[in-house]
């Protein structure tokens, strides 16, 4: 920290700054890291436990959800932060998966801990942790199995599995097909791969009614109320215009200053700017829809028009919702009134307003080869439907991952187990230290069947060694059992994921791990929050390292 001229010291930085370097600095960042990886590990599976988090304005969420748990945390310590970015990372590119990530994260820096303690230099576990990380994701890659749209059955077990340990155990089943339903319907091919763009599912909440009541609309749900009470509330065989113009005598027109010196030319006036609306209104008409959603705004006499006409209309509706419109309906959005013609409109079974939890919602329902879909989720309370919400994302993105890759593999720690096998023998071959470090990444790895043991209240090390014994003899798809407490067969008892949840969970475990093992110096300016929201015994006093000075 300090150099030395002549035997004057010369501060290099300001007064203030917290410094750690070497061991010490690795210490404090991979315990911190541990202690993000220990909080959510608890969560991790069917048996995993809730968290309850209050946040400080004393909002409670309860969840098992990785990345909602570590979100919420306000987490200061930037090792710590690492970790937050590795769930983020993960919830980003698949969606699920986020706690086995951190989970695996923690330990591989645990592991290296215990490697640093025995003087194996970082570098060399990098370098180790490096090869285990490419053999391990072309293991993966071959034990996977292929997945396509057609495999309703495994599409099904994807989601329930994914659906793992949230709330909703009961209604589990309807939405899980629910869930697949969705995604087969908006998946498309692109030169003969599986694309599920995950925007076109839209997973809408709202308190009331129960899990069971949770439905697929073949359309959209419009967050919006029918704009003039004399429109029609539902309407058969919608013919839809979608357009992103107002329908409204525009402001800088009236604005203009305008002599009005009699009442006739008042009059005069008022007609004019009432004819232009209702030529407007005729235009839309012409098409010959009876259902408009526009984008922008319907000025009164327009909705008064367009009710005269017997159609439904919704005003100020998002973007988003425009596009999606356009996707379940098959109509495009029409940017002039007179671009706006017969073969622009969409199509819908059915299009109604309906009162739910005390608000008026829009939906667009039956629609012919929709590519947009909308799932509606019900649930008794706030938090059980936030939590099936929760839920649905984690289904209908792991079915989503599982189709785009076509790839799956056993859960229940079963792949883990195998990968760590094939890892340890891997190891032998490569020998030298970097051997030490391919045998702690295999164990680091055990940590999901490890810990899904643990949760069944049973001794882990007896179900763990049970698991190897049978992996061993060529039953790579046993994992743990974590309703009896046992191992079996996941294969057997569906439990399944998509590939790309593995695959991404190493290779950002071993990028973060590997990032936090090369930080050998931590230097915090004043003022950067050093000791708060840090785990206990990571605040304060700085010292010196062995290395890296
Ligand atoms: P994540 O955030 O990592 O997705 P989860 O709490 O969803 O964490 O737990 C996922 C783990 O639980 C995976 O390893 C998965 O294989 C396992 N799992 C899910 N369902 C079962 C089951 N029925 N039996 C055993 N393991 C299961
Ligand atoms: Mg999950």
């Amino acid at each position: 920290m300090v150099a030395q001229l002549g035997g004057q010291p010369i501060f290099i930085l300001p007064e203030g700054t917290l410094r750690s370097t070497g061991k010490d600095a690795q210490a404090r960042n991979i315990a911190a890291a541990k202690a993000v990886a220990e909080t959510v590990r608890t969560t991790l599976g069917p048996k995993g436990m809730d968290k309850m988090l209050v946040d400080s304005i004393g909002d409670v969420t309860i969840t098992n959800d990785g990345a909602t748990i570590l979100d919420e945390m306000e987490i200061e310590h930037p090792a710590a932060k690492m970790m937050v970015e590795v769930a983020k990372t993960q919830e980003d590119e698949v969606g699920d998966g986020t706690t086995t990530a951190v989970v695996i994260t923690g330990e591989l820096l645990k592991k290296a801990e215990g490697l640093i303690e025995q003087d194996v230099h970082p570098t060399v576990i990098i370098r180790g942790y490096r090869l285990a990380k490419n053999r391990a994701l072309e293991l993966l890659e071959k034990q996977a199995e292929a997945v396509t749209v057609n495999d309703f059955d495994v599409l099904e077990k994807i989601a329930l599995t994914a659906m793992t340990g949230k709330s909703g155990e009961s209604a589990k089943e309807g939405l899980a097909k629910l869930a697949v339903e969705a995604v087969k319907t908006v998946c498309t091919v692109e030169n003969g791969k599986a694309v599920v763009y995950k925007d076109n599912i839209k997973i809408e909440k709202k308190q009331g009614g129960s899990l069971d009541d949770t439905e697929l609309i073949r359309g959209i749900i419009i967050d919006k109320e029918v704009v003039h009470s004399n429109m029609p509330k539902k309407i058969k065989d919608a013919k839809i215009a979608l357009i992103d113009v107002a329908l409204e005598v525009k402001e800088t027109e009236t604005n203009a200053e305008i002599r009005i010196t009699s009442p006739d030319q008042l009059q005069a006036f008022i007609e004019q700017e009432s004819k232009m609306l209702k030529d407007m209104v005729s235009k839309v008409a012409a098409s010959g829809c009876n259902v408009l959603f526009c984008q922008k705004g319907i000025d009164d006499l327009a909705q008064h028009y367009l009710a005269k006409n017997g159609i439904l209309a919704a005003r100020r509706v998002k973007k988003s919702d425009m596009e999606k419109l356009a996707k379940a309906t098959g109509a495009k959005i029409a940017t002039s009134l007179d671009e706006l013609a017969k073969e622009d409109l969409g199509y819908a079974g059915l299009v109604e307003e309906m009162k739910v939890g005390g608000e008026d919602m829009i939906f667009v329902r039956e629609c012919k080869n929709p590519k947009a879909v909308s799932i509606f989720v019900r649930g008794g309370t706030e938090h059980v439907v936030d939590e099936a919400k929760r839920a649905m994302d984690d289904a209908v993105l792991g079915v989503a991952a599982a189709l785009e890759v076509g790839k799956v593999v056993t859960g229940g720690g079963s792949i883990e187990i195998e990968i760590a096998r094939k890892l340890r023998e891997y190891a032998e071959s490569v020998g030298g230290k970097e051997q030490l470090a391919i045998n702690a990444f295999a164990e680091a790895v055990e940590i999901i069947p490890r810990t899904l043991a643990e949760s069944t209240g049973k001794d882990p090390i007896d179900i763990l060694v049970d698991l190897r014994n049978k992996h061993e003899k060529g039953n790579s798809y046993f994992g743990v059992d974590v309703i009896h407490g046992t191992t079996s067969d996941m294969k057997v008892n569906g439990v399944i994921e998509p590939l790309k949840i593995k695959t991404q969970a190493i290779k950002s475990a071993s990028e973060a791990a590997e990032m936090i093992l090369r930080i050998d110096d931590v230097i915090q300016s004043k003022g950067g929050g050093a000791g708060k929201g840090m785990p206990p015994g990571m605040g304060g006093d700085m010292g010196n390292g062995d290395y890296g000075e």
